[in-house]
């Protein structure tokens, strides 16, 4: 099932768990064992990250080599994998970093011969080392232009002209940002920017995570004013330790609201902050489901307890 059918039904929330490959090296057997403590809560939809290579460059014999490095390779395996093992519709998130249009073309196509007909498209966050974001020769600079990509082939347009070219039916969603995008000059204009990937076919958009239901009312309630109408599902990350009050505003760029802090740092032990962590974690989707949101989109970052601890608290 595409996503946007299963949001258009309205008859219950759309539950999706975003999960990530493992280390390069490492065992499927990891995620499955996530995945094994997760799939009883029946999510509609599995979505799987993306990771560009880190390119690095190593000198041997006076000569210097370009290596390409990928810590986290396998995404569209995964999802593959994971659809044949427990028949459930999977998201394979699609990123500009690293591909060509070219690329991007062929991967597409390997996506619809495998019968996945939901993406993620997002520009990507840049490699280890870099300090920004440097597209592909001839790749894309803005998750808009992927999402045009991805729409023209909706429609059977593919980058060179092809007679009676099978049209692609591929769901597409990217990523917004309640509390902006950090790149982005202001709050407004990462909202246009926002406007213009609904415009070039998105078909919903999933949110950064948050911690504060005021942040992303306020975000929805000034999409829907710009003329942003397709479906928003908030982005949740169930927080269980004191270190991620750092860590989580440091690496994805948002804030931890007052309350949440003080009671996390008044915790005498870690089971406590756990429990802390995860009751705040259900109070916001609780405030979420209240305000009507379609679905909820949680980011288990390959760790199954936290969610499994979050889904119990709030379907019990
Ligand atoms: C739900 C979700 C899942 C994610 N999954 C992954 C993943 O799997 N892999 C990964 O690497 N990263 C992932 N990310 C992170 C994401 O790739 C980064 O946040 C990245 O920095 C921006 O991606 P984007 O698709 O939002 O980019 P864009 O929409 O292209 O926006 C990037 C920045 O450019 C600005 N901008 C957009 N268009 C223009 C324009 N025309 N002119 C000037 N500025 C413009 C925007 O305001 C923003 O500041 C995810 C994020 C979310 C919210």
């Amino acid at each position: 099932m595409q996503v946007i059918e299963a949001l258009e039904k309205k008859d219950k929330l759309v539950l999706s768990l975003e999960i990530t490959p493992p280390d390069k090296g490492r065992s499927i057997e990891e995620l499955f064992a996530t995945l094994d403590l997760l799939m009883p809560f029946n999510p509609a939809f599995v979505s799987v990250t993306y990771h560009q290579a880190q390119v690095v460059y190593e000198e041997k014999d006076g000569v210097i080599y370009r290596i390409p490095k990928r810590k986290k390779p396998g995404t569209v395996g995964i999802s593959a994998a994971i659809a044949h093992r427990y028949q459930v519709d999977m998201i394979p998130h699609f990123i500009c970093g690293g591909f060509s249009k070219f690329d991007t073309e062929d991967a597409l196509i390997d996506l619809h011969y495998l019968g996945i007909t939901n993406i993620l498209a997002l520009r990507g966050d840049f490699p280890l080392g870099q300090k920004m974001f440097i597209p592909e020769k001839d790749g894309h600079r803005y998750a808009a232009e992927l999402v045009q990509q991805i729409a023209r082939m909706n429609q059977g347009q593919y980058l060179e002209a092809l007679e009676d070219a099978q049209c692609t039916n591929f769901c597409i969603g990217v990523a917004g940002y309640p509390e902006k995008h950090f790149e982005a000059v202001n709050f407004e204009k990462d909202l246009e920017h926002l406007k213009e990937k609904v415009d070039q076919g998105a078909h919903y958009i999933i949110t950064q995570m948050f911690f504060d239901f005021t942040v992303f009312k306020k975000f929805v309630e000034r999409a829907r004013e710009m003329g942003i109408t397709v479906p928003i599902i908030p982005g949740i990350k169930p927080i269980t330790r004191i270190r991620q009050i750092e860590t989580l505003p440091r690496d994805f760029h948002i804030s931890i609201p007052h309350h949440i802090v003080s009671a996390m740092e008044e915790a005498k032990t870690r089971e406590e902050a756990r429990k802390i962590g995860i009751k705040k974690t259900v109070e916001l989707c609780r405030q979420l489901i209240d305000f009507g949101v379609p679905g909820l989109h949680i980011y288990t970052m390959g760790k199954g307890g936290a969610t499994q601890a979050l889904l119990q608290g709030l379907f019990g």
